[in-house]
């Protein structure tokens, strides 16, 4: 039998040649199709391949029964119903390196855009102009980039602007110290970057802690006359502060290649700001990058279905269900024991120990992929990780996975030990069914608990001395927070003790600095476990 795969958009046949080239593989392109057609289409395929053109809906799906792949040749699924496909068991599985070159040299094309006035210079030059005096600009050489987020496409900026002769600083948490050093870039805090930098570039995916983190605030921090460049994800960027800062020449220029809202409203107030440079989401679109990211996806539909290697999937139907179904509760709790884990360190997180003890043989590999996407859910973004691909990003990352079975631990019939050593310090977390079917956190680092893993947590280090815990419900109160449950822990009498505190809500950044303010408070971190 040969496995059947429909090209869904128009794709070059170089794009798809490791599937013309391999004798397993029957192509059918046929793109364009929509509604029914498409539907039917998919009708006994096993893969089917879009770019952005063809979305992939539940209805399109309703006759896919053979179907076991979809290959997205770009990076966002965006046009793919991924729930529907995971329902059915289908493996959605994207192409996100092809385009890193083309999104850095975009960025550079923006910096550049920006300090030399050039878009500006050629609406003058067509006005039939040829004014010398207006677009004086800025040279690059000498002054320092700052980045945020210095992954795949800001470690590429931060080469180019090296050769450029500039400084290099980023604020990237989860940068390794090695990394930085090859990229010969600076670490820095994010205030730090901010008022460094004479160009500012953004290039962190859009997560929980990168939604609108650069706003009015962090504006007013930056030097008068720096330029700002974003070419990650619109919601990164508050664009109504960017506006005034711009408005107000605070900001001297800023390059958007993405937008909150796109495509980008045409009465939006930025078409209007003269020193904004616009561009539609051109990121990847060159050559080069189109005939990668389908080189990629089709490399990745041909080891999926002929060597059943799911590690590009982002989402997450590669255990049976059968076994899913026994496992659901032990791995929803490992996932959440990767966050609190995550939560407990700071820097980049580079070795991780999984130790489980329980009845089920097949159990090692998915619990411990459990766990590590959910260390890295706040690293690569929003709905980037799960148990499919956690450990082949984890190995991309540098983070060393080891994990072992051990004997029967105490009272618990399952049992899993999490031990995360980052850039600083290193946690240590535990969860167990309780009475076999309970799934709680029974440890963080040496204090024994038992608490549900849901919901907002705090975990509050603190000297074991009277009157903390009034202290802190008198604070959250105060702040109009609710506190669902407060469990605390010790070792000896009047060492240190550990809180767990969950609350009816998310607390804001200010609120953990008051409550790590507190007298006797030694350390506040907050972890969403829902
Ligand atoms: P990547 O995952 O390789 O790098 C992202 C980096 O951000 C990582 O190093 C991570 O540690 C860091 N990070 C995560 N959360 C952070 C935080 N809170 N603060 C600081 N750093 C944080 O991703 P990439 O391939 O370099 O892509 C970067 C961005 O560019 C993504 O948003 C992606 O969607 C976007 N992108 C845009 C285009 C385009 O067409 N404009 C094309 C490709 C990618």
């Amino acid at each position: 039998m040969k496995y059947r795969v429909l090209i869904a958009d128009v794709i070059s046949p170089d794009g798809l040649a490791p599937l013309y080239s391999d004798g397993r593989f029957e192509v059918h392109e046929r793109p364009g199709l929509k509604g029914d057609d498409l539907a039917r289409a998919i009708e006994g395929m096993h893969a089917v391949i879009v770019r952005s053109s063809t979305r992939i809906t539940r209805e399109s799906l309703r006759f896919a029964n053979d179907l076991q792949v979809i290959g997205r040749a770009g990076v966002g699924v965006d046009n793919i119903d991924v729930a529907a496909a995971t329902e059915r068991g289908v493996a959605v599985l994207n192409a996100p390196s092809g385009n890193t070159i083309s999104a850095a040299e975009l960025t550079f094309a923006l910096i550049l855009a920006c300090v030399r006035r050039i878009p500006a210079a050629d609406r003058s030059m067509k006005a039939g102009e040829w004014d010398r005096r207006s677009f004086t600009g800025i040279e690059l050489y000498g002054k320092t980039l700052g980045l945020v987020g210095a992954g795949r496409i800001g470690g590429e900026v931060a080469r180019r602007a090296r050769a450029f002769g500039m400084r290099v600083c980023a604020y990237d948490p989860y940068l390794t110290a090695e990394r930085a050093g090859t990229l010969e870039v600076e670490l820095a805090t994010l205030d730090d970057v901010l008022q460094r930098a004479d160009v500012l570039s953004l290039h962190v995916p859009l997560t929980e802690s990168t939604a609108g983190m650069i706003g009015a605030a962090q504006l007013a921090r930056m030097k008068k006359g720096a330029v700002i460049v974003n070419a990650a994800r619109g919601g990164v960027l508050d664009e109504r502060a960017l506006a005034d800062a711009l408005l107000s020449g605070h900001i001297a220029a800023a390059g958007l290649d993405v937008f909150a809202e796109e495509p980008l409203p045409p009465d939006h107030e930025l078409r209007t700001i003269e020193r904004a440079v616009l561009t539609p989401h051109l990121g990847a679109a060159t050559q080069e990058a189109q005939l990668n990211v389908a080189v990629e996806i089709a490399e990745a539909v041909r080891a999926a279905l002929a060597d059943g290697d799911l590690t590009r999937a982002v989402n997450a139907p590669a255990i049976g269900g059968e076994e899913m179904r026994r496992l659901r509760p032990m791995l929803e709790l490992c996932e959440r024991l990767g966050r609190i884990a995550a939560a407990m360190v700071d820097g980049a997180p580079r070795h991780a120990s999984i130790r489980y003890s329980g009845p089920h043989d097949g159990a090692l590999r998915p619990i411990a992929s459990a766990v590590i996407a959910g260390v890295l859910r706040n690293v690569v973004g929003r709905g980037a990780v799960n148990m499919v691909n956690a450990l082949h990003i984890a190995e991309s990352r540098g983070l060393e996975v080891e994990r072992s079975r051990v004997g029967a631990h105490g009272p618990y019939e399952e049992f899993v030990e999490v031990r995360l050593g980052a850039d600083n310090g290193e946690a240590r977390v535990a969860g167990a069914l309780v009475a076999g079917r309970h799934p709680r956190v029974v440890r963080i680092d040496r204090y024994r608990i038992v608490v549900r893993a849901r919901g907002p947590m705090i975990i509050l280090r603190n000297r074991d001395v009277p009157g903390v815990i009034g202290r802190v419900g008198t604070l959250l109160g105060e702040a109009g927070v609710n506190i669902a449950e407060y469990h605390q822990a010790r070792g000896q009498a009047g060492a240190d003790a550990l809180a767990t505190i969950h609350t009816d809500g998310w607390l804001p950044d200010e609120l953990l600095k008051k409550l790590a303010a507190l007298p006797d408070v030694l350390d506040v971190r907050q972890v969403d476990l829902s």
